[in-house]
C-alpha cells in the first residue's frame, strides 16, 4: 500500500520502519521507540507542509500506521493518539489559533508528541458520556486543574497532553452558558504534573499507557481550548471521533496483518508429521488462512473505504452521518484483528503460543475491543437508526 503514499511520507515510513524493526516486539515501553520514530520525522505527517510538516492527510496517517502496526502494535498506538489528537485538532479548526500554532511549532522543530488524557478510573470511557472527575477551578485569571487520568499512552515521551476537566467554578460566561466539560492543552513539564506508569494490561504492553497524575496544576486562562456542555456542543466532536476511530482502527488492523505476515512463511516451510507435506498444503489449514486473509482483506476495504469518503465529505451534517460508518469500520477491523490473530495462533500451534510474534499480535488485537466505539454501544445505534428509519406500511 505504501506505493500510494506521497513520496516525503513513503521516505519516512521507510525510515521509521528501518529505525523500528531492531527494537519491536518488547513487552514494556522502550523510550528508543518514539525516538525512533521522531527521527523519521513521522510526527510531523499531519502538519501542512508549508508549516514545516509532511502534509499528509488521515488517509495516508492510517496507511503509515497500519505499516507500523504490522511490526510493533504498541509503537503504532502510540504514534495514532498523536496523530488522533493533532488531525482533529487541525481539521475540526476550533482549537485557538496560538495554541495549535504552538503545538504544531514544537512538534516540528523539537519532535514534540500529544495525546488526549480522558480516560479515568471511576468514569471509565468518556466517549459512553462520563463526565470528569478531574476538576479544573479557577484562581484568579488561571486555572487549577486536580485529579487522575488513566491510559494516557506514551505517557513518559509525550510534551503535551490535551486533558478533559469538569468545570468547577468559573468566571461568568462560562456559568451562563452552563459550561461544564473543559479541554485544556497542558504541557507535562509543568510543576504539579506526575507520570505513574501502572500499565499491567493483557496486551499493547509496551504502550506505556500510564496514570497522569496532577495535583494543583496551575495554567494560564489561555490553556483552555473549548468548554462545552458534557460533549453536547463540542464542535471538535466529530472529527475527533473520526480520527480517533479509523487511526485506532488502523493499528489494529496492522497487528491483524502482521500476524497473517508472520504466520505465512512458517505455514510453507514447516513440514510436521512424517514430513511429506507442509502445514501450508493441509487442506484444513488453507481452509483458515484463507477466511483469515478475507476477514483481513474486508476490514481493510471498509476502513479505507470509510476514511476516503471522511476526507471528501464537507460541511457538518455529512460528517455526523458518517460518523456511524467509522464505527462500523472500527468494529469490522477489530473483530477481523481478533479473528485473524485467533486463527493464526490456531494455525501455528506450539509455536503460536510460545512467546513471540504470534502470541504478541493475539493480545495487542484484543486490545482493541476495548478502545471507543465498543461494539455493544455501536450495534445499539445501528439498531436506533434502523428502527427510526422504518415506516409501517398504511393499511
Ligand atoms: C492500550 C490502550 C490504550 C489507551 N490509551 C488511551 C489514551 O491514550 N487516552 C485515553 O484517554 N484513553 C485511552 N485508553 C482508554 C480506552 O480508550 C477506553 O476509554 C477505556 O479503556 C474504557 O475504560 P473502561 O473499560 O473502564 O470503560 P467503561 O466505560 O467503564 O466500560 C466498562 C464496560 O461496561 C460496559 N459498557 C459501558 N457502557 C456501555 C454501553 N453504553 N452499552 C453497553 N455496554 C457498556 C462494557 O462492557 C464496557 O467494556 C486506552 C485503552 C487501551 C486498552
Amino acid at each position: 500500500m505504501n506505493d500510494t503514499l506521497p513520496l516525503n511520507i513513503a521516505e519516512a515510513l521507510a525510515q521509521g520502519l528501518e529505525f523500528l524493526r531492531p527494537l519491536a516486539g518488547e513487552d514494556s515501553f522502550n523510550p528508543a521507540v518514539p525516538a525512533a520514530l521522531l527521527r523519521a520525522g513521522l510526527q510531523r505527517l499531519p502538519v501542512p507542509l508549508k508549516d514545516g510538516g509532511l502534509g499528509g492527510g488521515l488517509v495516508d496517517a492510517m496507511r503509515v500506521l497500519a505499516e507500523l502496526g504490522s511490526v510493533d502494535g504498541s509503537a503504532a498506538l502510540g504514534l495514532a493518539m498523536h496523530y488522533q489528537t493533532l488531525g482533529a485538532a487541525m481539521e475540526s479548526e476550533s482549537w485557538p489559533p496560538a495554541l495549535l500554532n504552538e503545538v504544531i511549532s514544537a512538534v516540528c522543530e523539537q519532535g514534540a508528541l500529544i495525546n488526549l488524557a480522558a480516560t479515568e478510573a471511576r468514569g471509565g470511557s468518556p466517549a459512553r458520556g462520563a463526565l470528569p472527575w478531574v476538576t479544573a477551578r479557577r484562581q484568579g485569571s488561571n486555572w487549577v486543574i486536580n485529579g487522575e487520568k488513566r491510559w494516557t499512552t506514551w505517557l513518559p515521551a509525550l510534551r503535551y497532553a490535551v486533558v478533559t476537566a469538569r468545570i468547577v467554578d468559573s468566571h461568568p460566561s462560562v456559568i451562563e452558558k452552563k459550561l461544564r466539560l473543559g479541554s485544556f492543552l497542558l504541557d507535562l513539564s509543568l510543576p504539579g504534573v506526575e507520570r505513574l506508569p501502572a500499565f499491567d494490561g493483557l496486551g499493547m504492553r509496551a504502550s506505556a499507557s500510564g496514570i497522569l497524575d496532577l495535583k494543583d496544576v496551575c495554567l494560564d486562562d489561555d490553556r483552555l481550548i473549548a468548554a462545552s456542555v458534557a460533549r453536547v456542543n463540542d464542535p471538535r466532536r466529530a472529527s475527533a471521533q473520526a480520527w480517533f476511530g479509523l487511526c485506532v482502527s488502523a493499528v489494529y488492523l496492522g497487528v491483524g496483518e502482521g500476524a497473517r505476515n508472520a504466520l505465512l512463511p512458517w505455514a510453507v516451510e514447516r513440514k510436521p508429521g512424517d514430513s511429506r507435506t507442509t502445514v501450508a498444503e493441509i487442506p484444513s489449514v488453507r481452509h483458515r488462512l484463507g477466511k483469515l486473509d478475507a476477514e483481513l482483506r474486508a476490514a481493510r476495504i471498509v476502513l479505507f473505504e470509510v476514511a476516503q469518503r471522511w476526507e471528501t465529505i464537507t460541511g457538518e451534517n455529512g460528517r455526523e452521518d458518517c460518523l456511524s460508518d467509522v464505527a462500523l469500520a472500527k468494529l469490522k477491523v477489530t473483530e477481523a484483528a481478533v479473528f485473524a490473530t485467533d486463527h493464526a495462533m490456531r494455525i501455528a500451534g506450539g509455536p503460536g503460543f510460545s512467546r513471540g510474534e504470534l502470541e504478541r499480535a493475539f493480545r495487542d488485537a484484543r486490545a482493541g475491543l476495548i478502545h471507543p466505539p465498543l461494539e455493544d454501544v455501536a450495534y445499539q445505534e445501528f439498531a436506533k437508526k434502523l428502527i427510526q428509519a422504518y415506516r409501517p406500511p398504511c393499511v
